[in-house]
């Protein structure tokens, strides 16, 4: 899964953390998020207790790791970081919990993970600060509570269908991330290049905006490419022409659309009429798991408005007949 354009976090992507936002002034886009956020930070702030517990939705590269580091930040507290598959066993969250100080933010990643057993433990800690936990085994096992400070508990998921209802109620503080508009992610592409020194012209930012996918992650990966073919060109800033003949040899289209896209498209229209296909059988002629292609390919099709999920598997529309210069099999011939 070595996509340029895909959300989720690849190899090259240690340098992101060079260009992440500091503050919910500098964090652009996703403006009801924000005012919500600063609100509730504020109060809590002023009241001298912990924010309440913030569950972060939405698909990857939206920006949910770095709010969650702004909030720390805002609330000037510590900031620790796991993520939901890493906490194996109670004990491993007991570890993390006891040793937060008052206040500080502790961010679980891919939230809808957890065991379920560490889950349980979760619960009565997020409620009541407090953690109930099984010493020994058999007959002389006993359980033991520990008061833990009070924290606040960042969670963030891709798939908030998978967040259990008792997980999800506990959390007072709910936030939807949305795509970005082209218009933030061209601050966002200006504002990373001022950080990276990278000259850029607003028309030159636009480009590899219009091609982002509606995600910072992927501005943000297709900017430093950019740049590498600038550099390697011997060009100072990089305008529209620039920008649009790198993504272009990079194969990623007008619309973001790269070669995983075109033959998903590709495969849907010419080996199934259109569909309707079961996404195991794509997956099968692709080489992808289905999960890759649920989570990763099929949200930005379904967006751009190229295919629908139906009852009875996936179906091209109209639209995504015309990307690929066919006609829909249903329209009048022109
Ligand atoms: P997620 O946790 O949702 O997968 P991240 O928080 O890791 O996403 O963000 C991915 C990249 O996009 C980071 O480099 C981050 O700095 C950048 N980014 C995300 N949201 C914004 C934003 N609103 N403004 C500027 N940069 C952003």
């Amino acid at each position: 899964q070595d996509r340029l354009v895909q959300p989720g976090q690849g190899h090259g992507d240690s340098a992101e953390a060079s260009i992440r936002p500091l503050s919910l002034a500098e964090f652009i886009g996703q403006r009801q998020a924000r005012e919500n956020l600063s609100i509730f930070i504020q109060a809590a702030r002023s009241r001298n207790e912990a924010l309440d517990h913030v569950l972060l939705f939405g698909p990857p590269g939206l920006g949910k790791t770095t709010l969650a580091q702004i909030v720390a930040r805002e609330l000037g507290v510590g900031f620790r970081a796991t993520s939901g598959p890493v906490i194996a066993r109670a004990g491993d969250l007991a570890a993390l919990l006891t040793n937060l100080q008052p206040h500080d933010v502790l961010f679980i990643d891919e939230i809808h993970r957890l065991n379920p057993a560490v889950e349980e433990v979760l619960y009565p800690a997020m409620e009541d600060f407090q953690l109930d936990l099984i010493i020994g085994e058999g007959p002389s096992a006993r359980s033991i509570r520990i008061d833990l400070p009070p924290f606040t508990l960042v969670g963030a998921t891709t798939r908030s269908g998978l967040i259990t209802r008792p997980l999800r109620e506990r959390f007072g503080i709910p936030v939807r991330l949305q795509f970005y508009e082209p218009d933030e992610l061209e601050l966002i592409v200006r504002r990373a290049a001022g950080v990276l020194g990278m000259g850029i012209t607003p028309e030159g930012a636009r480009e590899i905006a219009n091609r982002a996918r509606g995600t910072p992650r992927v501005s943000g990966r297709l900017l430093r490419r950019v740049r590498d073919f600038a550099a390697v060109a011997g060009v100072e800033e990089v305008d529209k022409r620039v920008a649009d003949a790198a993504l272009t040899r990079l194969e990623v289209d007008r619309l973001g659309l790269d070669s995983m896209d075109r033959r998903y498209l590709g495969l849907v229209a010419n080996n199934y009429g259109g569909g309707p296909v079961g996404v195991e059988t794509l997956g099968a002629a692709l080489g992808e798991q289905r999960d890759v292609l649920e989570e990763v390919v099929e949200p930005y099709l379904i967006q751009q408005g190229f295919l629908q999920r139906t009852p009875r598997g996936r179906m091209l529309t109209d639209q995504g007949f015309r990307y690929l210069g066919l006609n829909p099999p249903n329209a009048p011939l022109r």
